[in-house]
């Protein structure tokens, strides 16, 4: 049986029946130019609209399971209860709106020999390029206990209902009460973030439950502008934020969220709310189609964003290997742009050109009170290492700088949300 072909896909000739696919060449002989995309978050949006965008002739087809997109960054707003979750929604008419065929499905099979995708209702899609930008899944074989625990000890790290039950959990606390934020290892998505939320969390505590405490059990030492939220901490929360790093103990190794317990290399946790960021890795389709690696993660050729590892397959965004990148929506929007340029000279048989990225990450760690880290990166080899020109907040700048990071973090948000989403 054939399997179904919806109205917009029927539209753009690009859902291909399954029992049609024996004869892929032929299929492609027929509508060359075809790139299809799978993931709608900030790295795959902003390629599907580049693409578009390039090559008017080119079919772009955009699969992501839901109507709407929630975005992380500015989540940990939402947890403090400075925001709310309808300012972090996107939808995609815009796109749609610019020729792009939006498949609400989740991609579920990818066939790298004969190009096709499959979605959950079975339809299949042809490709001459596809790429992966499904952001990251939970490494749960690396955390003994947390597979069952996301509804007690909620992760928050996909925003969205997690975020709301984060939010919840620490309303309902009481005063005196302890919220422990369990940070993994590197690679992660966003690495400062973690940090950022507990910055937002104790501001939320100050006013409301000012005898509560932060603790973080941390399965690093050093990490990202560290002296300028260490300083901040002491300068807003006095000792409200207590960490424990990787060398005192704080790497987390199991939990058991029948009793939310929190397992340390050195100890048992029981806080009153737990927020445990599992170990992650490339969203899972990634491995469904031979792109990660070992490491759960996809590598890549920097210069085009194809996978080492399986051809005509471009990885962006969180699921890749990045080198010295930190995986953020900045980059991940900024990849998308450049894979985009990469495919549209590969598809017209001209050589691309070597991207140069630029990325910027801003931490607000209370209102009116930010700081920010900006990097250039390069190919060199087999991964992007970061060049010159990148710059960091001082760390003893006047709060009137501190006030206008903050208000250019909130910009930062409108420019990258509305470049990508439209
Ligand atoms: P995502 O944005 O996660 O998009 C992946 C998309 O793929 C999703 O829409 C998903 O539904 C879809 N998908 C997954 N599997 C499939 C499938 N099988 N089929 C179809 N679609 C699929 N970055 C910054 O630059 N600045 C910040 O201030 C910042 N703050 C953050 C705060 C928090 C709390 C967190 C958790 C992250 C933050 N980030 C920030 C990081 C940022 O959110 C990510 O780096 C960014 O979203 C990565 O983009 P992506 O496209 O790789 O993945």
């Amino acid at each position: 049986m054939n399997a179904p072909v919806t109205r917009r896909n029927a539209v753009l000739g690009i859902a291909v029946a399954a029992t049609s696919l024996a004869a892929p060449s032929i299929l492609r002989a027929q509508s060359a130019g075809r790139v299809v995309v799978v993931g709608g978050g900030f790295g795959g949006a902003a390629c599907a609209r580049a693409l578009a965008r390039a090559d008017a002739k080119l079919q772009v087809t955009l699969i992501e399971p839901n109507q709407t997109y929630i975005s992380c960054p500015f989540s940990n707003e939402v947890i403090a209860g400075l925001r709310e979750i309808e300012a972090q929604q996107f939808g995609y008419d815009k796109l749609a709106a610019g020729g792009i065929g939006i498949v609400t499905q989740a991609a579920t099979g990818i066939d790298t020999q004969t190009r096709r995708v499959t979605t959950g209702d079975g339809t299949t899609f042809g490709y001459d390029r596809l790429v992966l930008s499904p952001g990251i899944d939970f490494h749960f074989e690396a955390l003994p206990g947390y597979d069952a625990a996301s509804e007690t000890m909620p992760h928050a790290w996909k925003a969205g209902a997690q975020t709301l039950l984060l939010r919840r959990q620490l309303e309902a606390m009481a005063d005196g009460g302890t919220i422990a934020i369990a940070i993994p290892a590197n690679p992660s998505r966003c690495p400062p973030a973690p940090y950022e939320r507990a910055s937002l969390i104790a501001h939320y505590l100050k006013s409301r439950k000012p005898r509560s405490k932060v603790l973080i059990l941390d399965a690093k030492d050093a990490f990202s502008q560290q002296r300028l939220f260490e300083k901040a901490w002491k300068e807003l929360y006095g000792d409200m934020i207590e960490r424990v790093a990787l060398s005192q103990g704080g790497r987390v190794t199991s939990v058991d969220p029948t009793t939310r317990t929190i397992v340390t290399e050195f100890g048992n946790y029981t806080p009153d709310v737990a927020n445990v960021i599992p170990p992650q890795r490339a969203g899972r389709i990634a491995a469904i189609a031979g792109a990660a690696d070992a490491t759960g993660w996809c590598p890549i050729d920097p210069v085009t964003f194809e996978s080492k590892l399986v051809p005509n397959v471009h990885v962006v965004g969180d699921a890749c290997l990045g080198g010295g990148i930190p995986k953020s929506a900045s980059a991940a929007s900024a990849q998308g742009r450049a894979c985009a340029g990469a495919i549209v000279n590969l598809l017209a048989g001209r050589a691309p050109d070597a991207p140069r990225l630029t990325g910027v990450c801003y931490n607000v760690v209370a209102p009116g009170y930010g700081f920010s880290l900006s990097g250039n990166y390069e190919p060199r080899g087999d991964i992007f290492a970061e060049v010159e020109g990148g710059a960091t907040s001082p760390v003893d700048a006047p709060r009137e700088l501190r006030a206008r990071e903050a208000a250019e973090a909130e910009r930062w948000f409108e420019t990258i949300t509305a470049d990508t989403f439209g």
